[in-house]
This record gives structure tokens, sequence and C-alpha cells, in this order.
């Protein structure tokens, strides 16, 4: 009849999907580099996916690691395995509850 009759609205839908599902594997490719998987998911959905794969190709990868710590703020000690409270302390009566922080290195 007119233009809107032959306007197929399944492949719209089928289109928007694709859409989203490439800018969520382009998300998830960020995720592993430097930028990280939220930034180029906005990336990818902003300004399409194609952008956010350029973006991921020039954020140096990933290659941190990630060491828990524990930080007595009683005496300052740093222990590297999980007590509930600082040993040192414990020594002296003491019950200090230790303080977790992460340390990245390189
Ligand atoms: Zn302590």
């Amino acid at each position: 009849m007119d233009f809107f009759d032959s306007f197929d609205i399944d492949y719209i839908v089928i289109l928007g999907f694709t859409y989203l599902f490439v800018a969520a594997t382009v998300a998830k490719l960020g995720s592993l580099r430097e930028v990280g998987g939220k930034k180029t998911l906005m990336y990818s959905l902003l300004f399409t996916p194609a952008y956010g794969l350029y973006y991921v190709f020039h954020s140096p990868a990933k290659d941190t690691l990630k060491i828990v710590h524990y930080r007595c703020p009683e005496c300052g000690l740093e222990h590297t395995d999980g007590h509930a409270h600082c040993p040192n302390c414990k020594k002296g009566g003491k019950r200090v509850r230790l303080k977790k922080f992460y340390m990245r290195t390189y």
C-alpha cells in the first residue's frame, strides 16, 4: 500500500539486538584492557561498536596484578594474609581489626 507497510519492523528489532550484542562483545574485549568494560560499552552504544573497537585496540592491555594487603590502623604493620585481628597488637592484648586494601603491581 504505502511506505509504512513495506517497512519491516522485525528487521529493525533484529538490527537493534545485533547492535546491542556487538556492543556487548566489544565491551567484553574492553574489560580486558586498561580502558575497562563499562567505558567501552558506553562508547560502543553512543558512537557505534566500530568506534568502541577502535578505542579498545588503542588502549594498553591490562597487565596489572591486584594484590590484597591488610594494614593495621593501630601499629601500621602490613599483612598479606587475612587475619581478622592484628597479630602484633594481639600480643599487647589489643584486638585491632585489619583494614583491607588493594595494591596494583606491574
Ligand atoms: Zn597492629
